[in-house]
Parts: C-alpha cells; sequence; structure tokens
C-alpha cells in the first residue's frame, strides 16, 4: 500500500481503492459526496459532532464494510490524526451552515470555522494530504458586480453585522489553505459553493428552499424575507458533487480557488411562486417578513448572487445540468415522503 496518493487517479482507484476522510460527512453535501465516492469504488470514513448534520443522512451506508463513521468534531485533533493518516484525501465540509444559525451562534460560528480547518490543514501537511476545502460564496459579501469571478474583490459589512463572521471565518480559512499550500505545498483545491439544494437539506438552519417546500405541503403561507427581489442561483447537490470530485482528482486544480453554483437565477419571491405551482394545495399566500423580524436588527442581505463558472469549466469541462423545477420536484418529493 503507497504511504500516499494524493492524486485520484484511475490507476490508484484500480490498484487500492481510494481512502477518503470526509469531515462533515452526516451533513446534507457530505453525506451525498460519501454516496458517489462509495460509488466510485472509494472507502469513506465521515467524521461528523452531529451539530447541524443528521445521522440519518447516512443510516443507510453504516452497515457497509467500505464505510466508517466516526462522532466526533473534526477539531478533536488526537482523532484526527489517526483518520488523517489513514486517508489519502480529505473533502474538509464540517463548518456552521445556515444564515440563521449564525446569526442565533457567532460565536460558534467563529471557532468552528476556524479550528477544524486549522487541524485538517496541520494534519494534511504532516502526512502529505491532499485537502479539498469547502468554502462559500458569501466570501463574496455584498459586492453588486455579478457574476462573481474567484478573484473579486470582496466587500463585507461591520464586524457588528454578526452575518458577516461567517465570510469571515470562511475567508481566514482560504487564506490559511493557500498559505499551507505556498509555504508547504500541501496540495490543497477550494470550493467556493454557490446556494446548493437536494434532498437531505435541513431548514432549520435558515435555507429556504426546504422551507419554503415544509410551508407549500402544510398549506401554510410562504414566508419571504425583505421584499422577495433579491436573487439566487441554486445548484442541484448531485451536480456539485461532479464538480468536487473531478476537482479532487485533477492535479491542476491545487493552489486554486473554484466556484460551483448555478447560474440560473431566481428571485425569492418568483422561488416561492414556483414551489407553490408545484405542490397541489398548496397556499399562494406569499407572506413578507422584514430582515429584522427574520434575523436580527441591521441585517444585510445580498441583492444578487450569481457565479462565474468559466474558471471551473475550463479546468475540467463542468458546468450544471440539472434545472431547477427538476431540482424543486426532488425536495418536495423527498420532503413529502419523510413526512416534512
Ligand atoms: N429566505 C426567505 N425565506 C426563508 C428563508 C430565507 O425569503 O424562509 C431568503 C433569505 O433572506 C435570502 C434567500 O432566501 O435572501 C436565500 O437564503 P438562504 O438562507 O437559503 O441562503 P443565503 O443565500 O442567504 O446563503
Amino acid at each position: 500500500m503507497p504511504t500516499h496518493h494524493a492524486q485520484l487517479t484511475p490507476d490508484a482507484r484500480r490498484l487500492t481503492p481510494l481512502r477518503a476522510l470526509i469531515t462533515g460527512g452526516a451533513g446534507f453535501i457530505g453525506s451525498h459526496l460519501a454516496e458517489t465516492l462509495l460509488g466510485s469504488g472509494a472507502r469513506v470514513v465521515a467524521v461528523d459532532n452531529l451539530s447541524t448534520g443528521r445521522f440519518e443522512n447516512i443510516a443507510h451506508l453504516a452497515e457497509r464494510q467500505d464505510f466508517q463513521f466516526v462522532f466526533e468534531s473534526a477539531a478533536n485533533e488526537t482523532v484526527m490524526d489517526r483518520l488523517v493518516s489513514e486517508a489519502d484525501v480529505i473533502f474538509h465540509l464540517a463548518a456552521a451552515v445556515g444564515v440563521e444559525l449564525i446569526v442565533r451562534d457567532p460565536v460558534w460560528t467563529i471557532e468552528t470555522n476556524l479550528q477544524a480547518t486549522e487541524v485538517a490543514l496541520r494534519l494534511a501537511r504532516r502526512y502529505r494530504r491532499k485537502l479539498v476545502l469547502a468554502s462559500t460564496s458569501e466570501v463574496y459579501g455584498k459586492s453588486a458586480a455579478v457574476p462573481y469571478r474567484e478573484d473579486d474583490d470582496r466587500v463585507l459589512g461591520p464586524t457588528t453585522k454578526s452575518r458577516w463572521s461567517y465570510a469571515e471565518s470562511k475567508a481566514i480559512d482560504e487564506f490559511l489553505a493557500l498559505a499551507y499550500h505556498k509555504q508547504f505545498g500541501v496540495p490543497v483545491v477550494i470550493c467556493r459553493f454557490f446556494n446548493t439544494v437536494g434532498p437531505r437539506q435541513s431548514g432549520s438552519y435558515g435555507m429556504v428552499i426546504p422551507r419554503l417546500v415544509a410551508q407549500a405541503l402544510k398549506g401554510e403561507p410562504l414566508t419571504v424575507y425583505g421584499d422577495g427581489n433579491q436573487s439566487r442561483c441554486f445548484c442541484n447537490v448531485r451536480d456539485v458533487i461532479k464538480a468536487v470530485t473531478a476537482l479532487a482528482a485533477a492535479p491542476a486544480a491545487e493552489g486554486e480557488i473554484f466556484n460551483i453554483g448555478s447560474q440560473e437565477e431566481v428571485t425569492i419571491r418568483q422561488l416561492a411562486e414556483r414551489i407553490a405551482a408545484r405542490v397541489p394545495g398548496a397556499s399562494r399566500e406569499v407572506r413578507l417578513i422584514p430582515y429584522e423580524q427574520a434575523y436580527e436588527v441591521g441585517f444585510e442581505d445580498m441583492l444578487r448572487r450569481v457565479p462565474a463558472i468559466d474558471k471551473i469549466q475550463a479546468a475540467i469541462g463542468w458546468a450544471p445540468t440539472t434545472r431547477l423545477d427538476e431540482t424543486l420536484d426532488e425536495v418536495i418529493a423527498w420532503s413529502r415522503e419523510r413526512g416534512a
């Protein structure tokens, strides 16, 4: 067994199964990534403290020989030391998620995002492993210069507004990952996820689609924050996972940052109307809720958020293929099935 084979080459996969460690492996994106990696013949270890992840996301994998779940914080360096030493590649997804949670618990957000990444990078260096870092479109802040390019300037609000702590903490993660790459040659790849959506995403921490779908299924009014003219581009998690696994396998992606997102833009009000139209019996009432009521006084939202995806297209030929309506139907079917 080679001590490390940081490239996910087809050859390496054939000779010895790739060993992937996913921090945040019981989360929405992490659990989909685990399934895809297992499907490609990899062995997967998922570490998660279930702070926002859920065991039910990976319960169907738990009995497999090629899968292991470790109930632990990704910031626990002792446990992580062993897990990283036994992996070929680390997908570092463990982080605070959801604007609502971030505003409610900024201390936990900042500490979680910084500590777990420091540990993961230190160990990636020690064992010379590839590390794929999950970052976020939130780092662009409220810049109006859409579509956002990876090397754009960032426009953030003041430190008195806790929303921006998330962007700052993930930006520090990016700085640190790039610094480890530059100074110590650690093979890192940074993925800036834009709004990602699909089955298993929880509405408990703010995410709009699971919330609106749950409301539609219950026949309740759909809650739209602000005036509903703010827009987002929602990318299906399956498309996102294709991008992440291809980037992890691409040597040219090392030391680079990539936007991963859809360019199909929709305002939140249109989104609510489209969801209501797809759920028989849904209320057509859209209830506008002021931001200060939804989050906190002085809350700042971004009006538009659209990724430029030329860089990832050029690097690995990736573009999303799933239309929003298809994704909405998938989320509606999944939520209905689990009685959300
Ligand atoms: N939003 C909304 N109703 C909700 C939850 C969120 O109108 O019940 C809005 C939110 O203010 C934002 C957009 O939907 O403008 C997307 O929110 P989400 O938290 O899903 O992602 P964000 O883009 O803020 O990271």
